[in-house]
């Protein structure tokens, strides 16, 4: 048996801020090897971003049956300064365990391992999906492994990502989808010159308020049963003209959109770039699309964790698609994905921590998903 507690102090250890593993894959691997698994590893990539690790596990059951994937991640956020204790050094204070990773989601990442111990026979295959990029550009983890598997044969039929999707309480919510989001930045050259002589010049600020008028009051869309309405937000507008009597050289903006399954990245650039060709023809405009929309509509996955949920811990899950992206944005391109884990309260903040209690109940729910999605 693997004791969930000391597996996630073991982990919390290891300070992997992204791109580094500092040793985390190292006990993944040698607990998963313990427990039957055949365990791949590969990094990819290089600075700035890399070089990332990777690991994939299997281990495949006497009986036929579906492929089921953990899927998650062993690199952290930076700490940040002002922690009451070490962040690297595992504490465990009164019911809580304090530390980097210890809800998001080094704690998920041993529920996983200690779920996976308890169910020694299953039918089909029993899959975990790490990698050390996720809270970085994500560029050489998940999309990496999903090339790694395509190449050797791992196609799995259901996914859960463990990130901490609980609210209030453990149990509270799964999210069965998550909203995209792009962000734009937008210039515009002006003509400088004197603010008493503005025939002279070209004010670029009037112009990119001209399009940030207009880009704000678009209503993107309603949204839908499962998503809220998409919403843009101005995320920052410079200038930087010192003088009081210069009309300036240039104006910039950038601005970020949460969108829901309604648009695609690409198409709502183009709207703002139509806006801003009409206001500001000198104008450039760049987009980067951090991650398209997606849904896994309800059924045999959903309903399968939700049971898990409601068992262990008498909540009820509402089914959600709120907060930011997470790599189940690459990975339902796969299979249906659903995500759920620990209470999302304290991640990314300092003193980050995990309720021990919350800790076990979370192994007994994946354990629950594993025996049933992979009854023999
Ligand atoms: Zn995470």
């Amino acid at each position: 048996m693997i004791d969930v507690v000391s597996l996630t102090e073991r982990l919390i250890a290891c300070p992997s801020v992204t791109p580094a593993d500092a040793g985390a894959l190292a006990v993944i691997a040698e607990a998963l090897a313990g427990i039957g698994f055949t365990v791949h590893r590969f990094t990819d990539g290089g600075p700035p971003d890399g070089p990332v690790e990777n690991l994939f596990a299997t281990r495949t059951g006497a009986a036929p049956g579906p492929h089921f994937a953990f899927a998650g991640h062993s690199d952290v956020v930076p700490a940040g300064s002002g922690w009451q204790s070490d962040p690297f050094t595992p504490v465990r204070r009164g019911d809580l365990l304090y530390g980097r990773g210890a809800v998001d989601m080094k704690g998920a990442v041993a529920a996983f391992i200690a779920a996976a111990a308890r169910v020694p026979n299953h039918a089909g295959t029993l899959s975990l999906i790490i990698t050390g990029d996720e809270e970085g550009p994500a560029t050489h983890g998940t999309l990496a492994l999903m090339e790694w598997m395509a190449a050797n044969g791992q196609h799995p039929d259901m996914i859960l990502v463990g990130e901490p999707t609980s609210d209030r309480r453990l149990g509270d919510t799964i999210k069965i989808g998550r909203r995209g989001s792009v962000n734009m930045w937008i210039e515009v050259p002006g003509t400088q010159g004197h603010v008493a002589y503005p025939h002279l010049a070209d004010n670029p600020a009037t112009r990119l308020l001209r399009i940030l008028d207009r880009v704000t009051k678009v209503r993107l869309d309603e949204g839908n049963r499962w998503f809220q309405p998409s919403n843009l937000e101005v995320t920052d507008i410079a200038v930087g003209n010192p003088a009081t009597n210069v009309i300036p050289a240039e104006a910039r903006a950038r601005l970020n959109i949460r969108f829901n399954d309604e648009q695609t990245g690409a198409a709502l650039v183009e709207r703002v770039r139509a806006v801003v060709a009409e206001e500001a023809p000198r104008a450039t405009l760049t987009a980067k699309i951090s991650g398209e929309a997606f849904l896994t509509e309800p059924g045999l996955l959903s309903t399968l964790v939700g049971a898990a949920v409601e068992r262990v811990t008498g909540v009820t899950p509402a089914l959600s698609t709120s907060g930011g992206t997470s790599d189940a944005r690459f990975l339902s391109r796969l299979c249906p994905v659903v995500e759920f884990g620990l209470l999302n309260a304290t991640m990314h903040k300092l003193d980050e921590a995990v309720a021990l209690a919350d800790l076990h109940a979370l192994t007994d729910i994946y354990e629950r998903v594993v025996r049933t999605a992979l009854e023999r």
